[in-house]
């Protein structure tokens, strides 16, 4: 028996069992979830070969390329409180900080990876970021401060998902906004990395009532949660994690990535969302601070 991390429903029966850990899906909120919800650890980050791309960079990601992601996307299309104080929770080599910055917003921002916050030192100049965990940031600062917070792609790392929410909310001002993307309990394909989607890397996968639940429970109006549609730049991020020929940093590497990102996936993209298999890869939630929140 296991219990959901965000709902509190009960569970009898793991679905499966991957090493020590049992995946379990939430009867009530659909919820999938690992049993212990136990996060390998930075040496485990720090070893994994789905980071190593992020590691190595020693080049700029080229911008056009991050303002077609479609996270990025879908939140400057909100335009919300524009010109306000942005904060990102794992911003990574600041590749969406430094587009907020294009857009007018005041950035800063937090990773667990050094070498990724040198990075956005160094190749993106963006200053206002540091080495930190989410919870020791939630420890030290200040409530009531920020107008927007992204978290893209981390809860599904963390082991009390609901109470990262929850500090995040108090960080922000009244009317502020909470915007996060986190893997869909239905998501395709998988067939690429299926090592991704499993515990330790992901402890939770998520489903649009699961999502709005855990924003009502950490004290935030939900106002919606978007799920992508199928795109070729998933594929080929998912077929980069496992063809090694995708991940090489010089001028082969560069292009295949565009041969795959001009023609190839966007061809089966399309070829597949015609065959209805498509959609749901990634949830995209916005919640609201309402005024006078406790
Ligand atoms: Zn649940």
């Amino acid at each position: 028996m296991a219990r959901c991390p965000i709902c509190q429903a009960e569970t009898l029966q793991a679905r499966m069992q991957v090493g020590d850990y049992e995946v379990h899906q939430c009867p009530v909120c659909q919820l999938r979830f690992s049993n212990p919800m136990q996060s390998p650890g930075a040496q485990w980050y720090a070893q994994s070969k789905l980071y190593s791309e992020r590691r190595d960079r020693k080049m700029a990601a080229p911008r056009w390329a991050a303002r077609q992601d479609w996270r990025y996307r879908s939140f400057f299309s909100l335009n919300l409180n524009p010109g306000g104080k942005l904060f990102e929770v794992g911003c990574g080599s600041g590749i969406f900080l430094g587009l907020a910055t294009e857009r007018g917003y005041q950035v800063s921002g937090i990773d667990h990876d050094p070498s990724a916050i040198e990075t956005a030192h160094q190749l993106y100049g963006i200053a206002n970021v540091q080495v930190s965990s989410v919870e020791e940031f939630l420890s030290t600062e200040c409530p009531g401060y920020f107008d927007v917070i992204c978290i893209f792609d981390v809860l599904e790392h963390l082991q009390d998902p609901l109470s990262i929410v929850k500090g995040l909310g108090g960080q922000l001002v009244d009317d502020g906004y909470l915007v996060c993307t986190v893997p869909s309990h239905q998501r395709w394909p998988q067939w690429f990395a299926p090592d991704v989607d499993i515990p330790p890397h992901h402890l939770t996968l998520w489903s649009e009532l699961a999502l709005k639940q855990c924003f009502i429970n950490a004290g935030l109006e939900p106002l919606e949660v978007r799920p992508s549609p199928l795109m070729g730049e998933t594929l080929l991020h998912q077929a980069s994690l496992r063809w090694r020929a995708l991940q090489r940093l010089d001028a082969l590497g560069a292009a295949l990535r565009g041969i795959g990102h001009f023609i190839v996936m966007p061809v089966a993209a399309r070829f597949l969302s015609l065959a209805k298999k498509a959609g749901g890869f990634t949830l995209l939630g916005i919640a609201r601070r309402q005024t006078n929140a406790g």
